[in-house]
């Protein structure tokens, strides 16, 4: 789906590179073991060759020519119509003395789009954990201003198998020894929301038992307010955590930092999440990047407390990843503590993240941009003078709120 989110996002710093012809075949990882059953059933073939296919694909083969349970005539048959991998190739970078890596995927046309693992050991009774950060789109047409992919502008969906093939290549990387992805976070490149469909079977492939595994209380599905697919979700009532990208409570801010406010503005994208959570019964993560002298005011903290009070929410405040051509900087460590105190002096839950991969820019976007053509010094100067004049009216309003 391409995506009208109106005007007010900076225009894109980075001219798309042209794309490459797409392979009309589907993923295998994207099918339903049903869907399967019956593509075999079209031609005359058992249902357990589904299955068949099913284990192979599920224990990590990536082509068909290794499923040697299927007569050669049908794996070559399987070969024709499927793809046991959308992936073309991977580069991984380690960081954080190898804790964290990040892979740059290349997709059939060329696009490419990244994901990244991030390692926790094992803690005091916490086993050890394995954060697999996976892409919906490649690019985003939301355009916050902070992000490196919101600077790419929208390139296109990722279909359902290629988002899950993200998930299967982290499983194989980790494989042996027990070790598993323990969770997986819709937070790499691309709005899910806005590619709704193909994240919605990607989910349900990642957390049904009989592929890919995963718990549903394991996956985290973040979008930065897309209304008609938070209650779309709302709908299913799975028990997926939600996570909000709020980055500030007063409309004339989140209006810039999340230019989609100005179509689904914050009050109506906390109503739809409070609802989720009603009928999911799962708290809420609100996910706020703390951006210095920007949103990280104690006027800001004090919007927040009254937007959130009394919802089953969760704020997790994150220091911006200076990664994208803003005038901006990280919150400084003190303004953070200030912030986090009346969050929590508000009642409400509050975690300050710690940044990961920093280096290797894990907020994603930084390595699909570094591949391109750079933007020229003017083109990164208007972009910041856009965004202080933008971000300067909405501070007015707190400096007058406090005088
Ligand atoms: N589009 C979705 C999911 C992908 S972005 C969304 O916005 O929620 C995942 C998270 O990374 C979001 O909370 C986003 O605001 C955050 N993020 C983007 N750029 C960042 C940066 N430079 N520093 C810290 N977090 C960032
Ligand atoms: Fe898109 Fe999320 Fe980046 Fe905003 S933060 S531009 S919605 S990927």
């Amino acid at each position: 789906m391409t995506t009208d989110v109106g005007d007010p996002a900076p225009p894109p710093l980075f001219p798309a590179p042209p794309a490459g012809r797409r392979d009309p075949r589907p993923g295998l990882s994207g099918l339903s073991i049903e869907a399967l059953g019956t593509w075999f059933a079209e031609r005359g073939e058992p249902s357990y060759r589904a299955r068949q296919v099913a284990d192979h694909l599920w224990r990590g083969t990536t082509s068909t020519a290794e499923m040697l349970t299927l007569p050669a005539g049908l794996r070559s048959a399987v070969d024709q119509a499927f793809r046991a991998d959308t992936l073309i190739g991977t580069t991984v970078r380690p960081s954080d003395a190898g804790l964290t890596e990040k892979a740059l995927h290349t997709l059939d046309d060329g696009r490419a789009i990244e994901s990244v693992l991030m390692r926790y050991p094992a803690r005091e009774h916490r086993r050890e954990r394995a954060t697999v950060c996976i892409s919906s789109q490649a690019g985003c047409a939301v355009g916050c201003p902070f992000c490196a992919t919101g600077e790419l502008g929208f390139w296109r969906d990722l279909s359902t198998a290629e988002i899950v093939d993200q998930a299967r290549f982290w499983e194989r990387r980790l494989g042996g020894g027990g070790r598993r992805v323990s969770n997986i976070v819709f937070m790499g490149m691309g709005e899910p929301l806005l590619n709704t469909d193909a994240v919605i079977e990607a989910s349900a492939a990642l957390s049904d038992p009989a592929r890919f595994g995963l718990g549903a209380r394991h996956l985290t599905i973040s979008t930065s307010g897309v209304v008609p697919g938070i209650d779309r979700l709302t709908a299913l009532a799975p028990q997926y955590t939600l996570a909000v990208s709020l980055h500030a409570a007063r409309p004339i801010l989140r209006d810039v930092l999340v230019p989609l406010n100005r179509r689904y503005p914050v009050a109506a994208v906390v109503a739809s999440a409070t609802r989720y959570a009603e009928v999911t019964g799962r708290r809420v993560s609100y996910e706020y990047v703390m951006i210095d002298g920007i949103n990280d005011t104690p006027a800001d903290a004090v919007a927040l407390v009254e937007l959130l009070r009394g919802r089953l929410a969760h704020v997790n405040l994150i220091p911006m990843n200076p990664v994208a051509h803003t005038p901006w900087r990280p919150s400084t460590r003190d303004r953070l503590e200030v912030f986090a105190g009346v969050v929590r002096g508000g009642g409400l839950p509050v975690t300050v993240r710690r940044n990961r991969g920093v280096e290797i820019g894990a907020a994603c976007g930084q390595l699909a941009a570094e591949m391109g053509d750079q933007p020229t010094a003017p083109a990164v100067a208007r972009r910041r003078e856009l965004l202080v004049v933008r971000s300067a009216e909405a501070l007015l309003g707190v400096a007058t709120a406090e005088a």
